[in-house]
C-alpha cells in the first residue's frame, strides 16, 4: 500500500504544499474538498494524453443522429444488407457443433482455420503468406495502434498522405509522433515528391490507404504503386498499406497490392468490416513473421486476443460463401449510390464546385472554391437538415479548409437525391446566391 492510500485510510490530511509541510508527491498529486481527498486527475493522465483529440467525426455523428438530418457525414456501410440471417445462422452453427470451445480463451494470433482461409484469400491476391505471417485483430483500428505501440517513438516522423484517414492519426498520436505529408491528387499520393521527402527527412514508416482512399476515394495509380514501393525500399523504409475498401471496387481492374510489389518491407491491414459488417471488429494484419511475433506480445497487453466466438463466426460465413456473394451485393448497392449522389450534384452544385469519381469505396470528395470554408458551411447545412465532414480534419500539416468529405453507402437513394439539393441550396446559400438555379450560381 502506498503513502498516499494509507494516509487516505487513516483519515489523515496530506499537508499543504509550501505552508510548514514539505511538498511531496502527495501534495501534488491530490487536492481537497470538504474534507475528502479528492485525486486531481488532470495532474495525473500521462503526457501522451495531451496528442490525443477526440475525432472530430465522432462528435459531428452525434449532431448528425437527429432523425429529421440526412447524413453523408459518417463512413457507416448499408445496414439494410447485412447478412443479418446468415450471421444468426453462423452463430447456432458454431454454439452447436464447436460449442463450449467457442466461449473459451483463444491464440493471440487468431483461430486457425480463419487465418488458413486468410492465407488462401492473400494468395489469390498474389501474396505468398504463411499462417505465421497473420495476426488476427479487432478491427483494423486496433492494427494501426499496435502499429504505432511497435514503432512509433516519441518524435519520430511518420509520412501519410494528405488528406489521410483521420482514425490512424488518432491512433498513432497516443505514440507522439510528428507527421511530414506528401499532397494528393487524381492518382492517388504524389509519389515524384517522395525522394526528395526522404532525403530531407527521416521517416519511420508511411501510411498509405492505395485503394479509394478515406477521405478522398482516389486510388493510387499502378505507376505509382510500383514506384512508392521502390523508393522506399531504396531509402529502407517499410509501408503501412491500409486497404479496407479494396475489394470494394465497382469499376475498372484490381490493382496491384503494395505487398505484392514489395512483401519483406510492407506491412498490410485488411478488414472484415466494410465487406461484412463493422459491429464484429474483425481485422487482420499481413507481415514478416518476426513483426507479427512482436505484434503479438503488444496485442497480448491490450486484449489478450480477439474474440473466439465471432472469429468462429467469421470462418463459418466465410468458408459458406457468404462473404463472396455479400461482396457481390453490396458492390452493385453502393455503385448504384455512388452514381445518384454524382448525378444529384451534378444537378445541385453550383458551378465552381467540383468533386472526385471514385471506383469503388465508401466516399467522394468535393472541393469547394478557395475562399469558401466548409466548417462554415457545415452550420448551413446543419440548418438545411444534411450533414458532411469537413476536409481540414484529414490534414495532419493543416489545410483543406475548402473540402469535404461524402459518404454515398449509408443513405439510400432517394435519400441521397435529397441530401445532395439540401446541400446545393446550402452552397448556393454560402455562395450568396438565389434562386434560379445552380447553373446560374458561382462563387464571386
Ligand atoms: N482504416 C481506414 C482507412 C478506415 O476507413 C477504417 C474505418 N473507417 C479503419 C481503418 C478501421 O476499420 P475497422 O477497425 O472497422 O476495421
Amino acid at each position: 500500500m502506498d503513502t498516499t492510500t494509507q494516509d487516505r485510510q487513516a483519515g489523515k490530511e496530506a499537508a499543504p504544499a509550501g505552508k510548514g509541510g514539505t511538498t511531496s508527491m502527495v501534495d501534488t498529486m491530490v487536492c481537497k474538498y470538504d474534507g475528502i481527498v479528492t485525486a486531481d486527475w488532470d495532474g495525473l493522465f500521462a503526457e501522451r494524453i495531451d496528442g490525443m483529440k477526440g475525432s472530430a467525426i465522432r462528435e459531428l455523428l452525434k449532431v448528425t443522429e437527429m432523425p429529421d438530418v440526412i447524413s453523408f457525414a459518417g463512413g457507416l456501410p448499408a445496414p439494410e444488407v447485412f447478412p443479418v440471417r446468415e450471421f444468426k445462422e453462423a452463430c447456432n452453427f458454431v454454439l452447436e457443433e464447436i460449442g463450449a470451445r467457442a466461449l473459451q480463451y483463444g491464440p493471440t494470433e487468431g483461430y486457425p482455420p480463419l487465418k488458413d482461409y486468410l492465407v488462401d484469400k492473400m494468395k489469390r491476391y498474389g501474396v505468398p503468406v504463411e499462417p505465421g505471417n497473420i495476426l488476427l485483430t479487432n478491427g483494423s483500428q486496433q492494427a494501426l495502434d499496435l502499429v504505432g505501440k511497435l514503432f512509433i517513438h516519441q518524435g519520430d516522423l511518420v509520412l501519410t498522405e494528405s488528406p489521410t484517414y483521420v482514425g490512424a492519426l488518432q491512433a498513432f498520436n497516443a505514440y507522439q509522433p510528428n507527421y511530414v505529408t506528401i499532397p494528393m491528387d487524381e492518382n492517388g499520393m504524389r509519389v515524384d515528391m517522395l525522394d526528395n521527402l526522404l532525403a530531407r527527412h527521416k521517416v519511420k514508416f508511411i501510411y498509405v490507404l492505395p485503394n479509394f482512399q478515406n477521405p478522398s476515394g482516389v486510388t493510387l495509380s499502378l505507376e505509382r504503386r510500383f514506384q512508392l514501393a521502390e523508393v522506399a525500399a531504396e531509402h529502407g523504409i517499410i509501408i503501412v498499406e491500409d486497404d479496407p475498401y479494396g475489394e470494394l471496387r465497382f469499376e475498372g481492374e484490381n490493382l496491384t497490392s503494395l505487398i505484392v510489389i514489395h512483401k519483406e518491407n510492407v506491412l498490410y491491414l485488411g478488414t472484415f468490416s466494410k465487406t461484412l459488417a463493422p459491429g464484429i471488429r474483425l481485422g487482420w494484419v499481413v507481415a514478416p513473421q518476426k513483426v507479427i511475433q512482436k505484434m503479438v506480445l503488444a496485442k497480448q497487453g491490450t486484449d489478450l486476443h480477439t474474440g473466439t466466438f465471432v472469429q468462429m463466426v467469421a470462418y463459418d460465413i466465410c468458408q459458406r460463401g457468404i462473404l463472396r456473394e455479400h461482396v457481390k451485393l453490396i458492390r452493385d448497392v453502393y455503385r448504384e449510390r455512388r452514381d445518384v449522389m454524382l448525378r444529384a450534384m451534378a444537378k445541385h452544385f453550383p458551378v465552381g464546385v467540383t468533386w472526385t469519381h471514385p471506383e469503388g469505396g465508401l466516399f467522394l470528395w468535393v472541393t469547394l472554391p478557395e475562399h469558401v470554408d466548409a466548417d462554415e458551411l457545415l452550420k448551413v447545412a446543419i440548418e438545411e437538415k444534411v450533414a458532411f465532414v469537413p476536409g481540414a480534419n484529414f490534414f495532419p500539416e493543416g489545410g483543406g479548409h475548402n473540402t469535404m468529405r461524402l459518404n454515398f453507402s449509408n443513405a439510400r437513394p432517394e435519400l441521397i437525391d435529397e441530401g445532395i439539393k439540401r446541400l446545393g441550396r446550402a452552397l448556393m446559400r454560402e455562395f450568396g446566391c438565389e434562386a434560379p438555379g445552380p447553373e446560374a450560381c458561382r462563387a464571386e
